[in-house]
């Protein structure tokens, strides 16, 4: 059951806060965004949402949501970890009581995969953090989306920052490897973002947009596709982008996607944050109607501080 409540765009102002003690004129490259996008989400996107009937919660359990899609969290481990300390990890998760209308994933290194897959509660899904471009074969130490799906990934993530900007792959490179995974049947986390300078010379939109560009090129369908917005001044950093940062940016991508691909898109892909979310931000930062969800990195190795984020969605609950 959906209810269709309208509320005002919430335009957020163009904070340049990046935290409350981070300095403040670091970020100061957003254009304002577009008449034509606000028109758009007035008239298509800015809605309340109820939450799924699974939710256990009151009828008071009303999502503040621009887009129609579930919320999503996922946990990018990167290359960290040992047997010992995923195993520790996976027991906290399965022991945490997580909200049921949120999509949980984890991203361990492709070494682990095998163990979480048998050792993690069902609950939770499992992503690869990269796949090759094409069908397997002579390709020295890479995994294939083939292989991923063989060994029970539901996701990959694409286009993280650090594989764009430490390993060099660029757009059409990541564009192309969503495609194949994609068509192997894997859920897509496509990751974008702006550099620090890409932002304070004002061109946090076109980086953006470029990226899905190059996504959008590549694909034949949205369906299995969750974008997530990790500005790279915000990874790793602990400077997180303010609310009113991440949502100017997702509104922008949610445009971006109703003028170049559909409107249904736009309205059903989830366009989730990454960057520094942990367990003291993610609350402020999930009440903004075009955040659907969080990337984690660092935060997600502690299972408690996970299953907190991830429960963030109901700071999204808003009275009925
Ligand atoms: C990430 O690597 O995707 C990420 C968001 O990292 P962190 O949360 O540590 O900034």
């Amino acid at each position: 059951m959906a209810a269709m409540v309208s509320t005002s765009l919430s335009a957020g102002p163009k904070s340049q806060q990046l935290s409350a003690t981070a300095p403040p004129p670091l970020f100061s490259g957003l254009r304002r965004s577009s008449a034509a996008t606000q028109s758009f989400f007035q008239s298509v996107n800015s809605h309340l949402r109820l939450s799924s009937s699974t939710s256990s919660r009151p009828s008071t359990a009303i999502l503040a949501m621009a887009g129609t899609g579930k919320f999503f969290v996922g946990g990018n481990w990167k290359c960290n970890g040992t047997k010992d300390s995923i195993k520790q990890l996976v027991s906290d998760l399965n022991s945490a009581t997580l909200e049921p209308d949120v999509d949980v994933v984890v991203g361990p290194p492709f070494i682990y995969i095998d163990q979480v897959k048998s050792s993690l509660t069902d609950r939770i899904e499992i992503a690869a953090q990269n796949s090759w471009i094409g069908k397997g074969g002579a390709f020295t130490g890479e995994i294939s989306a083939e292989q991923l799906k063989d060994i029970g990934c539901k996701w990959v993530i694409l286009g993280h920052s650090e594989r764009r900007h430490v390993i060099g792959e660029n757009d059409e490179f990541i564009g192309k490897k969503a495609a194949y995974a994609l068509g192997q049947n894997l859920g897509v986390i496509a990751c974008i973002g702006e550099l620090l300078e890409e932002r304070e010379a004002g061109k946090t939109f076109d980086v953006c947009f470029k990226q899905l560009k190059a996504y959008a090129d590549a694909v034949s369908s949205w369906d299995d596709i969750v974008i997530a917005y990790e500005p790279v001044w915000a990874i790793g950093t602990g400077k997180v982008a303010s609310p009113e940062q991440a949502q100017e940016v997702h509104v922008a991508v949610r445009d971006w996607l109703a003028k170049n691909v559909s409107t249904e898109v736009a309205s059903k892909t989830r366009i989730i944050y990454g960057g520094s979310v942990n367990a003291g931000n993610s609350a402020d930062l999930a009440k903004k109607e075009d955040i659907d969800g969080f990337l984690v990195g660092g935060a997600s190795l502690k299972g408690s501080d996970f299953a907190t984020i991830i429960n963030s969605v109901t700071a999204k609950k808003v009275a009925a």
